[in-house]
């Protein structure tokens, strides 16, 4: 089958192949002399819908693909919860390189990684962003509110809606905080189904 014919949904996007090729075996930052793998994102290149992580953790360093780990296998659960399949949204993180120990991403690694998330967000143009906790909400929205008052709040990033959520990780260590997940997942849903994006589609998301 000729490249031509493949669905969309499966063609590699030469603008995202062009952004990996830039960042090559990056060593913009420090995390570089601690990490196996520099994670560069995965999924759908035309996703509609987008979720931004911190940053790797042990396993998305070992394996190179972010959100592999606990956390990650939440996140998955959560995608699902709104009809979605993994492989219809696209993930990523505010830093492409795992911290030590898994400490948070300075601000020095941040400035460093964050042009090349907002490449990789003009490329795949998605309609709505879902930012997973204080620094992918703080980073993309150039605040340094609460992810507890940021949260389940709709904001417009040059044309796209960012809402931001609870991180996955620290859903595990509170159970309790599920339900806001949950809501914020619904609006996500409503604004998918107002946008007249299917959020129940065979292989991609359609626009
Ligand atoms: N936590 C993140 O923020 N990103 C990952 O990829 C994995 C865990």
């Amino acid at each position: 089958m000729g490249i031509e014919t493949l669905p969309s949904s499966l063609q590699v996007q030469p603008a995202l192949k062009q952004i990996r090729m830039e960042l090559e075996d990056c060593k913009r930052c420090k995390l570089h002399m601690s990490r196996k793998t520099l994670v560069f994102g995965e999924g759908n290149d035309r996703a509609v819908l987008m979720f931004v992580g911190e940053g790797p953790g042990y396993d998305e360093d070992v394996q190179g693909r972010p959100f592999v780990g606990k956390a990650g296998q939440l996140l998955t659960k959560i995608i699902e919860s709104i009809q979605l399949k993994r492989e219809e949204v696209y993930i990523a993180n505010i830093v492409k390189c795992r911290p030590p120990q898994n400490r948070n991403p300075e601000p020095d690694e941040i400035a460093a990684c964050l042009p090349f998330l907002q490449k990789q967000i003009q490329a795949i143009q998605p309609k709505i962003i879902c930012a997973l906790g204080t620094f992918a909400a703080q980073s993309l929205l150039q605040t340094v509110e609460k992810i507890s008052s940021l949260r389940g709040r709709p904001f417009d990033l040059r044309g796209i809606r960012v809402i931001p959520t609870y991180h996955p990780a620290f859903l595990l260590r509170n159970p309790e905080k599920k339900r806001e997940v949950w809501e914020d997942m619904k609006k996500i849903a409503g604004w998918m189904k107002e946008l007249g994006l299917s959020v129940q589609s065979e292989g991609t998301n359609k626009r």
